[in-house]
């Protein structure tokens, strides 16, 4: 969460950080702000502002030509309210020090008690002040030890020493008075890379900030940090132990980032999915062989296809892909599956046996929780698998192995693309594993050529987005939904509900179908919507009785159903078909129309749909 960038450089730092920081909006907007060296002064600049990046934007001076270094951050608060004085950067009781911050200092409090026993002052309620002040006081040399031994500058050696005291997790880009041409990057479980351009370094805790300017980039790990100057730059631990890292290329062009026309990311996201399934499967689907090829995992598919038990952990959206996965598994490869809440499972003492595959399911392969659990799971001996679609992301590299998702960049809050493209890789697993255990070769065939025809049928979806918008004019007043659906198409109920939840603030519940009689029933009243996903599937009559039971109560039906179904027509107030397909595969159709509706929905009510309040991308905190 939260965006990081910082420019040294010849150019003005000011416009290219502003720049940057709308680049990453998507992962934090409640505040923003920059800090600039300003060499006539030798003095940090600093602005900064609660609100859009746009707020700030209407703030700054006119960009000064010798200001060439420069930080700047995007916040999602956690720590303290998303005010002016809690925003970033912060600057350290000297004023020499100044701090961006992606993450959480969890001692900051026993630091903070420490440091203003010290006597430094502190004007904000962020657990990120205290980094800023830890530097500045051991920069101070008021702790007695006034310089590094050896060469190494005094700056460096501070924010080393300051980095070894804390506990938590970091993403930081530091500059000093002092050393007005010298940045300072470092890293601990967020992510930090530093690109490299031509006579110009960004650091940027993503690379959409720093594509338009190089492709060229160091992806730093935890316990790393960089410090640059207009010369040149090197890497160490915080230990002050040298590092060379290797030069990596940055895989997705600016045009991935663009909204191309769109109203928004989220609706390009959507509307992208025939073409993002189409990357995914692309080379992966051999329907003559019946057998699918997933490169990165080759030499795993012994353990895999070993395994007794598959425990999948993810968050959100990629939670409910999970338990899409789970269904999957246990019906195509007929194997011992279970989704667990990434977040719970860390905590727990889960059993793990060296027949156990472990899989992670992130976006963005930062999710801290997810994160957390693959570690538990490797410290236990688990083998694990990780399903992710950035590449190089810490998930991603942290895995045994892994499947990239191969989507592109997904910008848009409100996760969409990047859940077919989950789904479709655990079909694929599935598929794959079935035909490795007892699928024949016929019906793995016939699941990979009718894998291969979803994206065309979500095309025909698409096409329906103005009637789906009618019905979200029709019914998007009312303040409680229910989502049910059964077997594969209960874990769309969950996510058409998250959907809804997350942009329209409409409080949605999502159920197995069945379940609502053993509560929720009861929430039922006259002309609340309950959208059913009633297609043709192994449970359609019983779920056709569950839409009954609603409407029996006064409740309004929106059911997604299959094309060509006429029976179904009678249960409905409003409509929606999709392409037939096997059940196993039909959640990358049938949630489609939950995202369009949930989009509209939010645009009616007029709210941010790219931004959703409370919300941010790339979860990195706990
Ligand atoms: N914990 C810091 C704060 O609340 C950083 C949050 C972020 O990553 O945006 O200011």
């Amino acid at each position: 969460m939260c965006g990081i960038v910082a420019y040294l450089g010849k150019k003005p730092a000011q416009p290219i950080l502003i720049e940057g920081l709308k680049r990453l909006e998507y992962r934090g907007y409640d505040s923003a702000g920059v800090g600039l060296i300003n060499p006539d002064k030798i003095g940090i600049k600093i602005i900064k502002s609660s609100g859009r990046i746009s707020v700030l934007e209407g703030l700054l001076p006119e960009a000064n030509p010798k200001e060439v270094l420069g930080i700047g951050h995007t916040r999602w608060a956690t720590h303290g309210e998303p005010n002016t004085i809690n925003a970033h950067p912060h600057l350290d009781y000297t004023g020499k020090i100044a701090v961006v911050h992606n993450g959480i200092i969890e001692n900051y409090s026993t630091l903070k008690t420490w440091l203003i026993s010290k006597g430094c002052k502190f004007a904000s309620e962020t657990d990120t002040e205290v980094i800023a002040n830890l530097i500045g006081y051991l920069y101070s040399g008021q702790d007695g030890k006034k310089t590094p031994n050896g060469d190494q500058n005094k700056f460096e050696w501070a924010v080393q020493r300051a980095l070894n005291e804390l506990v938590g997790t970091y993403g930081l880009a530091i500059i000093c008075t002092d050393f007005p041409d010298m940045l300072i990057g470092a890293k601990k479980g967020s992510p930090l890379i530093l690109g490299l351009g031509e006579n110009e370094f960004i650091i940027a805790s993503d690379a959409a900030a720093i594509v338009e300017h190089t492709t060229q980039a160091i992806y730093l790990a935890d316990n790393e940090m960089v410090t640059i100057s207009s010369k040149g730059f090197h890497t160490k631990t915080i230990d002050n132990v040298e590092i060379r890292k290797e030069l990596k290329q940055i895989e997705f062009s600016l045009d991935a980032i663009e909204l191309n026309g769109f109203a928004h990311y989220m609706l390009k996201e959507i509307c992208e999915q025939p073409k993002a399934l189409n990357m995914c499967l692309g080379g992966r689907l051999d329907a003559r062989d019946g057998r699918v090829v997933l490169g990165g995992i080759s030499k795993y598919w012994r353990e895999i296809t070993r395994a007794k038990r598959i425990i999948i952990n993810a968050c959100g959206t990629a939670w409910h892909a999970g338990l899409v996965g789970e269904y999957l598994f246990e019906q195509l490869a007929r194997i011992n599956t279970e989704t667990q809440y990434a977040s719970e499972f860390r905590y727990r003492n889960p059993i793990i046996e060296d027949d156990t595959i472990v899989i992670a399911i992130s976006q963005s392969g930062e999710t801290a929780d997810t994160l957390a659990a693959v570690e538990q799971a490797k410290e236990r001996g688990a083998t694990t698998l990780g399903i992710v679609n950035v590449v190089g992301s810490t998930i991603a590299r942290t895995t045994d192995t892994g499947v990239y998702l191969r989507v592109g960049p997904e910008i848009g809050v409100a996760s969409t693309k990047a859940f077919t493209a989950q789904v479709a890789v655990l079909a694929m697993l599935a598929i794959e594993l079935g035909r490795r255990r007892h699928l024949s070769s016929d019906e793995a065939k016939f699941y990979i050529e009718e894998l291969a025809k979803i994206p065309a049928k979500i095309e025909k979806i698409l096409t329906k987005s103005e009637q789906i918008k009618k019905i979200a004019e029709a019914t998007c007043d009312r303040e409680n939904w229910l989502f049910l659906g059964r077997g594969f198409n209960y874990p769309v109920a969950l996510e058409g509900a998250l959907k809804l939840k997350e942009i329209s603030y409409i409080h949605a519940e999502g159920l197995p179908a069945a379940e609502m009689k053993h509560g929720p029933i009861a929430l039922i009243t006259e002309g609340m919507p309950a959208v059913f996903i009633a297609t043709m599937c192994s449970q359609y009559s019983k779920i056709i009785g569950n839409i009954e039971e609603v409407r029996a109560r006064g409740g309004r039906t929106i059911v997604v159903a299959s094309e060509g179904d006429e029976n179904i027509k009678q249960y409905a107030d409003f409509l929606i078909t999709v392409p037939d397909a096997p059940e196993e595969l039909q959640p990358m159709l049938t949630v489609v129309p939950l995202q369009i509706l949930a989009y509209h929905a939010a645009v009616l009510r007029g709210h941010d749909v790219d931004k959703p309040r409370n919300l941010a991308k790339s979860v990195t905190v706990e």
